[in-house]
């Protein structure tokens, strides 16, 4: 049970992790902080915190739950903000979608301290955004990978599991370099090719001709384009070597099609479509909702 939890950064990510928490009973009260004050006022009302904290130094003061969920690349300066402030039993959590770069901020900001911050990624969420869209049962089913540090004990480790346990996740653990890898190629990848086509068609004279008659398939393929626009640019940033490699592999795919269309060849076409088309089929989304996977 945590007698005080800290969310810092109470939006979808954060909000859920504090109504799930307390549906399961497992917090006592949640306290939290964010940059907008209309959002924590929402979450207040909404019985998703219990207090409004001023600053993150104050939000952490006598909490023995810590929990970052804003975008990754505000995280380095609150690490360092609230490392003189922690409680001496505060367990430290965070939900960024990148791990090496958080791992290292948090480092450098908790310097000693950094044993006690086991970083973590819900593999869940939606486009949705902020206090409003959180919900105790984001996490139901879902997988979260831990990333441990060399420096946890496994007693943090297995602490920081079990708080999100009883959010009703399930736990993965793997190395940083290995989850920024591979996320990607499966989310990172995804989110900037349905920006890139969104964007590129609403820059055209005809742009509300095509939105108009767009279908499903373009529903299906852009939706993740509505997602938060600040927390994308930092995943991107954090992610950018991995990221870019998996681009040049996306191009390169795209090119070669490009290239099969162009000569006329059907079977290249075909041949990668049914690979392609197979592999999809035999891919079960991890959880149960693939609507609102990350
Ligand atoms: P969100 O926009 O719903 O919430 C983020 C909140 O952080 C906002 O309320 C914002 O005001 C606040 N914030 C911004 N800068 C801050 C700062 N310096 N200090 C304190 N609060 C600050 O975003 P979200 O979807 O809840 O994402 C939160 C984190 O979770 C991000 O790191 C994201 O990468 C990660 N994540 C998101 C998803 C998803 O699908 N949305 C899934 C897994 C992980």
């Amino acid at each position: 049970m945590i007698r005080r939890l800290a969310v810092l950064g109470v939006g979808l990510i954060g909000g859920s992790v504090a109504l799930a928490l307390k549906q399961a009973g497992a917090v006592r009260q949640v306290i939290g902080y964010g940059r907008d004050r209309a959002n924590l006022d929402a979450a207040r009302s909404l019985g998703i915190v219990d207090e409004i904290a001023d600053s993150p130094e104050q939000a952490v003061a006598g909490a023995d739950g810590v929990l970052l969920a804003m975008p990754v690349g505000a995280m380095a300066e609150t690490f360092v903000r609230i490392a003189p402030h922690l409680a001496a039993d505060a367990l430290l959590t965070d939900a960024g979608s990148t791990k090496q770069d958080v791992i290292a901020a948090a480092r450098r900001g908790l310097g000693e301290q950094v044993g006690r911050f086991v970083p973590g990624h819900p593999i869940a969420g939606a486009e949705k955004s902020g206090a409003l869209a959180a919900r105790a049962d984001l996490y139901a089913g879902r997988n979260v990978i831990l990333t441990p540090l060399p420096e946890n004990a496994a007693a943090t480790v297995a602490a920081v599991a079990d708080l999100w346990r009883a959010c009703g996740a399930r736990l993965m653990e793997m190395t940083a370099a290995e989850h920024d890898r591979v996320f990607a190629a499966v989310s990172h990848l995804p989110h900037l090719a349905a920006f890139a086509l969104v964007d590129e068609l609403a820059s055209r004279p005809q742009a509300g001709l095509y939105f108009r008659l767009a279908g499903s398939g373009f529903r299906d393929f852009t939706r993740i384009a509505a997602s938060s626009p600040e927390m994308w640019r930092d995943i991107a940033l954090a992610n950018r070597e991995a990221l870019a490699a998996e681009l040049d592999a996306y191009v390169s795919r795209l090119s070669r099609l490009r290239d099969a269309l162009m000569a006329g060849d059907g079977q290249t076409l075909f041949d990668t479509f049914i690979r392609a088309s197979k592999a999809r089929g035999n891919w079960a989304p991890a959880g149960t909702h693939l609507e609102n996977d990350e």
